[in-house]
């Protein structure tokens, strides 16, 4: 990422906006730092808001070339135990797209990891296929998801030509990119005209947001886009899309993993946990969490770009 430089609007006076030290959390392990389930946020860099569209981006540690290799290597097995509680969340955000389209058609997920999204719309009929760069994880959704339309690569423009898809789906996925609006060009191209692109991210404008400020735990290091919903709609409109829906997105966590991510602040608390909470029951209890500003976003392609 060019440091200083918005990659949507291309204006080059953007304002550091957060100064984010991170030095109070403990340092997480530095293979681990972008997986999935990783606690890494010790520094996420500086991170700089552009006065004239809005976006926030980190100005990263690292080139995006670095970060696509880190993410190949990425073996995160702690994600497996969180099966039910993806599928509980995904098959939420598979009602709302459906609310919206044809059900069920022919689907792509890109940054489909180890399958559970997919693998959800294949109990719903659709005709699915993942992109996933994470060497790992595309393994784990052929071999043992028997997902069959699985590549492992990262999103580049040959991958699919000729193909068109009714829906295009990015979990957790655009705040990881260096330069959102070229992928979302991208997905422009892979979808018919009328399909739906439909993501989850955090919002920049979220309560959480604006009172954690510097500590919102999304600001780690692997995230290097941040959004507000006006940005995202402006980003949309750029690649052709209509916003059509934003719902608040409520992830289904369990209750291990969430004293796992309570360890960064409290990790006498959760390391006790075991003592009253064996792993066998606490895997299985799934809590709702929707006060993070996380969000679902629904849009309509209505231009060829
Ligand atoms: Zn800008």
């Amino acid at each position: 990422m060019s440091r200083g430089i918005c990659n949507l609007c291309k204006n080059k006076d953007t304002r550091v906006h957060f100064n984010a030290r991170r030095d109070y959390y403990p340092q997480a392990k530095k293979d681990d730092e972008f997986s999935c389930t990783s606690l890494d946020l010790s520094n996420p860099g500086e991170i700089r808001k552009c006065p004239s569209c809005g976006y926030i981006f980190t100005v990263s540690h690292f080139t995006e070339e670095e970060v696509i290799q880190k993410y190949t290597r990425v073996v995160d097995t702690l994600h497996l135990h969180e099966k039910a509680a993806r599928q509980k969340t995904y098959r939420v955000s598979l009602d709302l797209i459906e609310k919206h389209v044809t059900a069920p058609g022919k689907l792509l997920d890109i940054g489909s990891y180890v399958g559970f999204f997919l693998e959800v719309c294949r109990e719903k009929d659709w005709d699915v296929s993942g992109l996933e760069p994470c060497v790992w994880a595309a393994k784990y959704s052929s071999d043992t998801l028997k997902l069959e339309n699985i590549v492992n690569q990262t999103f580049t423009p040959d991958v699919y030509q000729n193909q068109k898809f009714d829906v295009v789906t990015m979990w957790d996925v655009i705040e990881h990119l260096f330069y959102p609006a070229e992928k979302m060009r991208l997905v422009n191209q892979l979808l018919r005209q009328g399909g739906l692109f439909a993501f989850s991210t955090h919002n920049m404008d979220s309560l959480m947001a604006h009172f954690l400020k510097d500590r919102y735990p999304f600001l780690m290091s692997m995230h290097v886009s941040h959004f507000t919903v006006d940005t995202l709609e402006y980003l949309l409109n750029k690649a052709g899309f209509e916003l059509v829906e934003v719902k608040t997105h409520k992830r289904y966590i369990s209750l291990a993993y969430l004293f796992n991510r309570l360890s960064r602040y409290a990790p006498v608390i959760a390391k006790s946990r075991t003592f009253f909470l064996p792993d066998s029951f606490a895997r299985k209890q799934l809590v709702p969490i929707s006060f993070m500003g996380l969000i679902n976003v629904i849009a309509r392609k209505i231009q060829e770009i």
